[in-house]
């Protein structure tokens, strides 16, 4: 159990091999010679926002002995029988480690599920560490965790440091190289989002901070093929939304590139007050093109690298503009009432990628029978892989009496 800092047992770099982030490519040392020790130095490029590694650096291993706390969680509201059984499987999975997958649609609430399983391993001295590869689902999670729990909880991320001692962690996958043989639970959010296929040395990272015994949940609205492939036996299926309502189907409707920048799609465009309309593009030029064909409906456009894109975001939030032409899922915690999705050029896009498009419609706790289409110039085998795994999530959680 414990934790990597500056020390002189184990050299940072040695044989080829960063000891701090395990990284091996070469390109990714960097040589120079150094007038103080009159020798060549070799540094880590791979961790150098995190630390110092070279051939004249050395860590310790710190030894963190277990802490029992009770982690006493306040929820105001009672889980849905779908969430309460997630949460049982999650307790289990910290009792008698191992992994588990959690296949949760989009807006089952799965933040409230890993509740009870955090609460057990920390009674039972197990330290928590709750990941994502993304820093903007890291900053959310720490703010809601840090609403649910009265106990000490770190969060880290690119220029953050530790301010307790490392009990429970809310972390990028990246900044774990810290720990060996630390976590007793690793709870790995939106595991979809990781680079595909899923980075050999990001899971070296998790497996060498975890305990030999550690329980591994991995959450995710849409795991890979190969996620499901390998973690097919210790899969639970979470087919419900917490508000017990169907996920929307997508209809088709054919509108080639050609009809779509001759303004093909403005019938589509007519809106209700207080309505909203996401408009997904596949790439940015074609996104600017219609916004200009499109200019009377007066939507906003809003890209990954655009400059103004939090200040735009904010104003989406605010309800400002009622159309929004986008090449990107936004944040993926996005969620706005009354809100409609059009995806153009659905054929381009994987069906992971259409479920998580759809998977905004619908997620208040505010009923809105909202529409998703799929805009094609050719209906795709993605898209009706699409369409097939929502209609069988509705048909599962109707089955199982979590939806009405
Ligand atoms: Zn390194």
């Amino acid at each position: 159990m414990g934790l990597l800092i500056e020390g002189k047992e184990m050299q940072g770099v040695k044989d080829g091999r960063c000891h701090y982030c395990m990284n091996e490519e070469k390109e990714l040392f960097h040589q120079f010679y150094h007038h103080g020790f009159e020798k060549e130095v070799s540094y880590c490029r791979s961790c150098i926002r995190m630390t110092y590694s070279s051939t004249e650096t050395f860590y310790d291993l710190l030894e963190l002995p277990p802490v029992y706390e009770e982690a006493d969680y306040q929820l105001d509201f009672e889980l849905t029988d779908q969430q309460q059984y997630a949460s049982r499987a999650i307790v289990e999975t910290v009792i008698e480690g191992g992994r588990k997958l959690l296949h949760a649609v989009t807006g089952a609430g799965k933040t409230e599920m890993i509740l009870e399983g955090i609460k057990v391993a920390r009674q039972r001295g197990q330290n928590v560490a709750l990941v994502s590869p993304r820093v903007d689902v890291v900053k959310e999670l720490y703010l809601r965790m840090n609403e649910y729990f009265r106990t000490d909880i770190d969060v880290l991320y690119q220029g953050q440091t530790l301010q307790f001692n490392s009990t429970f962690v809310i972390s990028t996958v990246q900044q774990l190289v810290k720990y060996q043989n630390h976590f007793g639970l690793v709870i790995v959010d939106e595991v979809d989002a990781f680079p595909l296929p899923m980075d050999k040395r990001l899971r070296q990272t998790l497996e060498r901070a975890a305990t030999k015994d550690a329980a591994l949940v991995y959450l995710t609205a849409t795991p890979s093929k190969e996620l499901q492939r390998e973690m097919k036996e210790v899969t639970v299926v979470l087919p419900a939304r917490y508000h017990r309502r169907p996920l929307p189907v997508p209809s088709y409707k054919y509108l080639s590139k050609r009809q779509l920048m001759k303004g093909g799609l403005s019938p589509y465009l007519k809106r209700q007050p207080a309505t909203y309309l996401l408009v997904f593009f596949n790439n940015i030029s074609d996104m600017a093109q219609a916004a200009d064909v499109y200019r009377d409906f007066q939507p906003v456009t809003v890209y990954a690298a655009d400059a103004l894109r939090h200040e735009k975001v904010e104003a989406i939030r605010a309800g400002q503009h009622a159309i929004i032409f986008t090449t990107t899922i936004l944040e993926r915690g996005f969620t706005m009432a009354n809100l409609d999705v059009y995806v153009i050029g659905a054929e381009s896009y994987t069906a992971e990628c259409l479920v998580q498009m759809a998977g905004r419609v619908d997620r208040k706790f505010i009923p809105y029978e909202g529409t998703v289409r799929f805009f094609h110039d050719g209906v795709s085998r993605e898209m009706q892989a699409a369409v097939q795994e929502i209609r069988k999530m509705n048909i599962d959680a109707k089955k199982r009496g979590w939806i009405d």
